[in-house]
């Protein structure tokens, strides 16, 4: 990675927002611990723009995104990549994984979901990155059976199976909460993560799981910075790094900002929307104050 001065950049790190409503002092944090660690590495900061969900993202979320971190003071390369024109990309990985057996349709909604793990013996079933860990009712189907409305599932016994010994993948992680080298192991795999959505149900689109690894891959992101909500997520996309022969970068995860009562703060939050502060008369600075940056 070479600048046009031809000093080559080590460091390279994104804020990947999904468009699916306002950014609020969450999503503040993050860009800007993310663009202050790629400056004081003398790197790079990139947003990307996280647009598969196409029933829940909106253009004017999207441009809303560009001008609160611009109002921030935030600079990135522009055009950001933004997910949706690259559909074609993450389909032939899809393809690629279908030919190696690896993904089956699934055509379970929540409900089913529920219905099927809802043995009144145990107690709450454990939840992986994308919900309660999926049952296998639908592990036996074979591609050919896709049904418009089916979802693509990741066959997480086959996959670990294929990268063979799973604690020779694993991953850095740089921020404050758990430091260290995380390795990848089949057990947290099977029962903590489980068979992920890879494919969305509408045909074309892909999971975040799938566009994110991808993506960071292809725009050679070294660090990824982002909430610790996605820690645990880490470890599928490590095993998905491990299955497409894609690098692995470092990570950070950051505590979450809540609110005075502790809950995490949600999009839906308009009350601690930047836009909201910003409509109010306040300054960058004190939204950095505000987040403690
Ligand atoms: N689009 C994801 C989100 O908004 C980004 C997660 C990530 O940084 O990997 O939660």
């Amino acid at each position: 990675m070479e600048r046009l001065d031809g000093t080559v950049v080590t460091y390279r790190t994104r804020f990947a927002p999904s468009p699916t409503g306002p950014l609020h002092l969450g999503h503040a944090y993050s860009a800007i611990l993310a663009h202050d660690r790629a400056k004081a590495m003398r790197g790079q900061f990139l947003l990307r723009i996280e647009d598969t969900d196409i029933q829940r993202c909106r253009p004017e979320w999207e441009a809303q995104i560009h001008d609160d971190l611009r109002w921030l003071g935030l600079t990135w390369p522009e055009p950001a990549r933004r997910q949706s024109e690259h559909l074609a990309e993450y389909d032939s990985v899809l393809n690629d994984l279908a030919e190696r057996g690896l993904i089956y349709p699934c055509s379970c909604t929540r409900g089913d979901i529920r219905a099927a793990l809802s043995a009144p013996q145990e107690g709450a079933p454990p939840t992986g990155p994308d919900g309660p860990i999926y049952p296998g009712t639908c592990r036996h189907r074979a591609m050919d059976t896709r049904q418009p409305g089916d979802a693509l599932r990741l066959d997480m016994r086959r996959a670990i199976e294929s990268i063979g010994n799973t604690s020779q993948f694993g991953f850095q992680e740089n921020g404050p909460l758990s430091p260290g080298h995380h390795r990848l192991d089949a057990d947290t795999l099977l029962n903590g993560t489980g068979d992920v959505v890879l494919g969305r149900k509408e045909i074309g689109t892909v999971s975040y799981l799938l566009a994110a690894t991808w993506d960071d891959a292809i725009q050679t992101i070294t660090e990824v910075v982002r909430g610790a909500d996605l820690f645990e997520t880490t470890f599928a996309q490590v095993l998905l790094q491990a299955l497409l022969d894609l690098p692995t970068p470092t990570y950070y995860h950051h505590a979450l900002i809540r609110d005075e009562t502790g809950k995490r703060l949600a999009k839906r939050d308009d009350a601690r929307a930047i836009a909201h502060y910003r409509a109010q008369g306040a300054t960058p600075q004190d939204v950095r104050a505000m987040i403690g940056l």
